[in-house]
């Protein structure tokens, strides 16, 4: 879905370029067509699974054994479900970082649900998750610093494609701060007051931390079925995507 907000910061960097006047209750008509977009395809994958003969349980799910799931509903009632095969797909979450005021930044959960277009957004993240919104931000006008703990941003991609991002992201515009990350949040009558370990200070009317994604695995249970996670709280799965469980499995965020 954010793509949606990629096409859009580009295009209006090229009208800006034309001189057309961007309004800013843009963000909200955007925030209005991202979620009917995302009722629309909502509606259509219920229609699909119904029509597949897929039977849908609204509600948290937690393992109860190893052929048993156990489902809290909205409504608070619980019920269980027994199976010959488990598959867990429950994705991961934004981690945040442990500084001062850290509840005064977003993650991209709710980077892709403000209201308001941000003026000044400070960016803490190489990751592409931080690049996408520098580029997504600073196309619709916003002044962006974005801090990473690298030299250049996206680790672990090719390193001559690496700088040659960093150029372009400099070329639009987004002021890089390599090698460098933020101390301290505070929030003052200007904005949300910025420190950094360099020194530096800086004012924002949004702090985004994409500082990575950590597995939901904490609140599955898993030792009911014995189901083994490494360090991070990753699913180990195997080729196939069975855990060390022969009826459990696992695919996507939830796994290492
Ligand atoms: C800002 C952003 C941009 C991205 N852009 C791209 C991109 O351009 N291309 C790309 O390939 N990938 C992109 N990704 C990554 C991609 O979104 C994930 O890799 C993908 O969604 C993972 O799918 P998943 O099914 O494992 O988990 P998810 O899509 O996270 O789905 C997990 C689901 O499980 C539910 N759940 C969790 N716990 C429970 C529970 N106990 N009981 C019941 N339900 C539960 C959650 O509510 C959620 O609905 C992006 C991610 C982010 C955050």
């Amino acid at each position: 879905m954010d793509q949606l907000f990629v096409v859009n910061s580009r295009m209006q960097e090229i009208l800006a370029g034309s001189l057309v006047k961007i309004s800013t209750s843009i963000g909200k008509k955007l925030l209005n067509n991202k979620t009917q977009e995302i009722q629309r395809l909502n509606g259509i994958y219920k229609r699909l699974l119904t029509n597949a003969g897929v039977t849908m349980i609204e509600g948290e799910g937690r393992l109860a054994g190893p052929h048993e799931v156990e489902v809290t509903q909205p409504d608070g009632s619980v019920h269980k479900y027994t199976a010959k095969h488990i598959l867990i797909a429950t994705g991961s979450r934004a981690q945040r970082v442990k500084i001062p005021g850290e509840e005064l930044a977003i993650t991209s959960d709710e980077a892709l649900s403000l209201e308001e277009l941000p003026k000044r957004a400070v960016i803490l993240g190489g990751g592409y998750i931080a690049v996408e919104f520098a580029s997504i931000w600073r196309g619709m006008g916003a002044t962006v610093d974005l801090f990473y703990r690298k030299e250049l941003p996206l680790r672990g991609f090719d390193d001559e494609m690496r700088a040659v991002v960093a150029k372009n992201l400099e070329g639009r515009g987004i002021k890089l701060h390599p090698q460098s990350t933020l101390t301290e949040l505070s929030k003052t009558d200007e904005g949300i007051k910025v420190v950094t370990d360099q020194g530096d200070v800086l004012v924002a009317d949004v702090v985004l931390f994409a500082t990575g994604r950590a597995p939901n695995t904490k609140r599955l249970n898993l030792a009911a079925a014995g189901v083994e996670t490494d360090k991070t709280g990753a699913i180990k799965v195997d080729e196939y995507s069975c855990s060390n469980i022969p009826s459990v499995w696992a695919v996507g965020d939830v796994t290492n």
